[in-house]
């Protein structure tokens, strides 16, 4: 009976595991909290955004959509000119091919991306993974504040070389 050790050894490992306490979470019927940065979803900022296309263009899925157009908008004094400026008519990211590195929410250079940590936004039709920017909007209740840094881990002002 050469196979026995191994056979008692393995029987041995199967009673340990079924008296150790359970760790499976029953999802759906039981949800486990994600940590507060969890990256869930990427919400939108809608008015910090200037359809710069800086996101889409470092988006290595090129999942990210944008459409906008160019407006005068009033002089900020009087007597100056009118300042040109973009104004977002779409914006779509297709959670069907995001993969979820969070290069465009670094990239943003005027603070419109952000990590949420939901993550139940399952569909029955994979289009429908298309997340347009009222919905992106709607994320942004889900944005957990900003924690502060900690002490020490502040970036320091450059010296000016005189
Ligand atoms: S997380 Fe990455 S893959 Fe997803 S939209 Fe942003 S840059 Fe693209
Ligand atoms: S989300 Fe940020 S990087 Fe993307 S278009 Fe808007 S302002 Fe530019």
């Amino acid at each position: 009976m050469p196979q026995l050790p191994g056979l008692v050894k393995g029987l041995g490992v199967t009673f340990r595991t079924m008296l150790k306490p359970n760790v499976t979470v029953q999802y759906p019927h039981v949800k486990e909290e994600p940590t507060p940065r969890a990256r869930g979803v990427i919400a939108l900022k809608e008015e910090n955004c200037t359809a710069c296309m800086l996101c889409a263009r470092e988006c290595p899925d090129w999942c990210i959509y944008i459409e906008g157009h160019k407006y005068l908008a009033p002089p900020r004094r009087e007597g100056g000119s009118p300042r040109q400026k973009n104004a977002l008519d779409r914006f779509d990211i297709d959670y069907a091919l995001c993969m979820y590195c969070g290069i465009c929410v670094e990239v943003c250079p005027f603070e419109a991306l952000f990590w949420s940590p939901e993550f139940e936004y399952g569909e029955h039709r994979i289009a429908d993974l298309l997340h347009d920017k009222e919905r992106l909007g709607e994320w942004m209740k889900t944005v957990p504040d900003f924690e502060a840094y900690e002490a020490g881990s502040e970036m320091k002002p450059k010296k000016v070389p005189r």
